[in-house]
């Protein structure tokens, strides 16, 4: 599944190089194939998560007596299809009441069309961002890789939105209600994006803003409120963690992800006081903690480009010196060797992040 969404990136990025701007074109690269199954996974009593491998997105799968609860649907028709079958399979129920929108992003919400009897639940920022989604980008999703739901198809919006929280009390009599709390978050991931937490079965669903293993989309990344919803997730009250992308874990994802934020944060502030310009960034940035990681080669450049002006809050910066507090280094005609001490001057090819300076270190829990 994988080779073929990477040749379909390919394929889309040699036919149409005016579009790889657009930053939804790194959404593309995680489309899994039409027709695939899904893998579920039991993760409490009646709670399941669903996905295509990897990066495919998940989806979370909550039975209560009214009913299926869907977290997130799938990137088109085809796996959206797949993840109402595996939600009738293991819940028994035929109809799914209630789709929650972790985000607007397209990996999430091309399957809504299949969910019309459903309310469809988001926060309002992300409703507007969802309907703000330009034609071109639809079309591009659906004249290229042929997903229906895009293009001509319009992605169906949320049918009803929140502000900061609210509570689905789902089930009848008392004892079987299924609380379902979804809470706003700072945007990060994307504008908007809220997580999902059972306070029952302790499993939180935290969407984009967290992921295992799978390069996050951050083409929308806001990186001050990334962090600061990273650190509202590690108060919240549960045992079992399901990222927007890759397997669930527990509470250890959460400094995962704040590392992966933090270094390319780093990198690209070494970069900046050396000199360089967004263009060298784009070309020459390597993390290689995550270059094994799914989606990285696609994502990468998005995600330079889109936090090249961002600034890493003062409490993430490490010491003694954060590379844009040290002066600039001197011009030299050649580029710096790569053995040169206090390194962050003058990065030749690439800017490694693997190097005992440049590693945020093991945050404590809180
Ligand atoms: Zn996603």
């Amino acid at each position: 599944m994988r080779s073929l969404w990477l040749l379909q990136l390919r394929r889309l990025r040699r036919a149409r190089p005016a579009l790889a701007a657009l930053p939804l074109l790194g959404f593309l690269g995680l489309l899994p194939a039409a027709g695939c199954a899904l893998n579920t996974t039991a993760l409490g009593e009646g709670v399941w998560v669903a996905s295509g491998d990897p990066p495919a997105p998940n989806s979370g799968i909550v039975r209560t007596p009214f009913g299926p609860v869907v977290i997130d649907g799938q990137p088109g028709a085809a796996p959206g299809a797949a993840l109402l079958a595996a939600t009738r399979k293991v819940t028994g129920f035929k109809d799914v009441p209630y789709l929650i929108l972790t985000s607007h992003h397209a990996d999430h919400t091309l399957s809504n069309e299949l969910f019309l009897r459903a309310e469809i639940v988001s926060s309002d920022v992300a409703r507007a961002a969802l309907l703000d989604k330009s034609e071109a980008e639809r079309k591009a999703l659906h004249d290229r890789l042929g997903v229906a739901g895009a293009g001509s198809a319009e992605v169906v919006p949320p049918t009803m939105t929140f502000q900061k929280e609210m509570t689905l009390y789902a089930g009848w009599p008392r004892d079987k209600v299924r609380e379902v709390r979804l809470v706003r978050m700072p945007s990060g991931a994307a504008p908007g994006n809220l997580v999902v937490i059972l306070p029952g079965a302790k499993v939180l669903f935290a969407g984009d803003l967290v992921t295992n293993g799978v390069f996050p989309y951050m083409g929308d990344a806001e990186l001050g409120g990334w962090l600061a919803a990273l650190a509202e997730l590690e108060k919240m009250d549960f045992d079992r963690l399901v990222p927007g992308h890759g397997a669930p874990g527990g509470r250890e994802l959460i400094g995962d992800t704040r590392r992966l934020l933090v270094d390319l944060a780093e990198a690209l502030a070494v970069m900046r006081s050396a000199g360089r310009k967004l263009e060298d960034a784009r070309k020459e940035l390597v993390l290689p903690r995550y270059q094994k990681w799914p989606g990285y080669k696609e994502l990468l450049p998005v995600a330079v480009e889109r936090l090249w002006d961002q600034r890493l809050p003062d409490e993430f910066v490490k010491k003694p010196l954060g590379p844009e507090r040290a002066p600039p280094p001197p011009p030299s005609p050649s580029p710096a060797p790569p053995s040169a001490p206090s390194a962050p001057s003058a990065p030749s090819a690439a800017v490694r992040t693997d190097s005992p300076a440049a590693i945020a270190p093991e945050e404590p829990g809180k």
